[in-house]
């Protein structure tokens, strides 16, 4: 177990039940791949979820913390960014170079206290269906730079294709580039303004068309054809809302950003 490129430390020794029991900080992208060879070991992004259970395990964290990973750049293409994976959601809210309506989901996703630890990477290999922020990222056209831990090959992929067959095990996440341009909306329905929205729509209207993406209505983030949102959905029910009423309100939200962005 290793701290920078050498070091070995034993994090059971610092904490009581950590999910993780062992940590590595590598210094380059290949010794972070190389160690996420094993499978007995995870790429730490800000560490909200994956070091938050309290139950021990034989996990290993590879921190990607020293990477580089972190910076919030004008993208190759013009009118896109790119988003390091290690932008934590408070960078993301504070970037200038992003729309203020995608900056406000950053902001609006965890209190500050965990927005300034969680990344961007982590918020993406979570795929939380309640995630605001991926819903954007979503109808922002975002695309997803990995790298493979097997052999170390580069793709680039949609955000949606990502979130639909999930992450291959040991795969890096680098970076997500979004599209800048177009006019945004934004329709949700909470319990109260405070909560997480049971559901919520937020579409993008550029000279490609209107993209729009739901929250709560699969188990993950979805982009939805704006003319027929519910089409091809599933909700799983919950206290909050049954299927029939996520199903509902996705019809019903939909058709209020679609009249915003008319
Ligand atoms: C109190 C609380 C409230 C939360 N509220 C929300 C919320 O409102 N919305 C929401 O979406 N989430 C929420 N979460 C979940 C979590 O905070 C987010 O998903 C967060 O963005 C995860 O980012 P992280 O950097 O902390 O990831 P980590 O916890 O470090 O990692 C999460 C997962 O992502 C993987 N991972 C991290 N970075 C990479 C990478 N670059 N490449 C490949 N895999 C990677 C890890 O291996 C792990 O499997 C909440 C969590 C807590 C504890």
């Amino acid at each position: 177990m290793r701290v920078g490129s050498g070091v070995a430390l034993c994090l059971l020794a610092f904490a009581p039940m950590p999910l993780v029991s062992g940590y590595h900080r590598p210094v380059s992208i290949e010794e972070a791949l190389e160690l996420l060879r094993s499978p007995r070991r995870v790429a730490l992004g800000g560490g909200t979820t994956l070091n938050a259970d309290r139950d021990p395990s034989d996990l290993e964290a590879v921190d990607l913390q020293a990477l580089g990973l972190d910076k919030i750049t004008t993208g190759e293409a013009s009118g896109r960014v790119r988003v390091g994976a290690t932008a934590t959601l408070e960078a993301v809210w504070r970037s200038e170079l992003l729309p203020d309506s995608l900056r406000e989901l950053a902001r609006a996703e965890q209190p500050s206290t965990l927005r300034t630890l969680a990344t961007v990477g982590g918020l993406i290999a979570k795929g939380s269906p309640e995630s605001l922020l991926l819903a954007g990222l979503l109808a922002h056209d975002a695309e997803v730079e990995l790298i493979a831990a097997d052999d170390d090959s580069t793709s680039r992929r949609s955000l949606s294709g990502l979130l639909r067959s999930g992450l291959s095990p040991g795969a890096l996440i680098i970076a997500v580039s979004v599209a800048t341009t177009g006019r945004t909306a934004m329709a949700s329905t909470a319990r109260t303004p405070a909560d997480i929205p049971i559901v919520a729509a937020y579409g993008r209207s550029s000279e490609a068309g209107v993209s729009l993406a739901l929250t709560g209505v699969a188990d993950h983030p979805v982009l939805v054809d704006p003319s027929h949102p519910t089409a091809g959905l599933a909700p799983t029910g919950d206290f909050r809302g049954s299927r029939d009423y996520r199903l509902h309100l996705a019809a019903t939200l939909t058709a209020r950003v679609n009249e915003e962005l008319i």
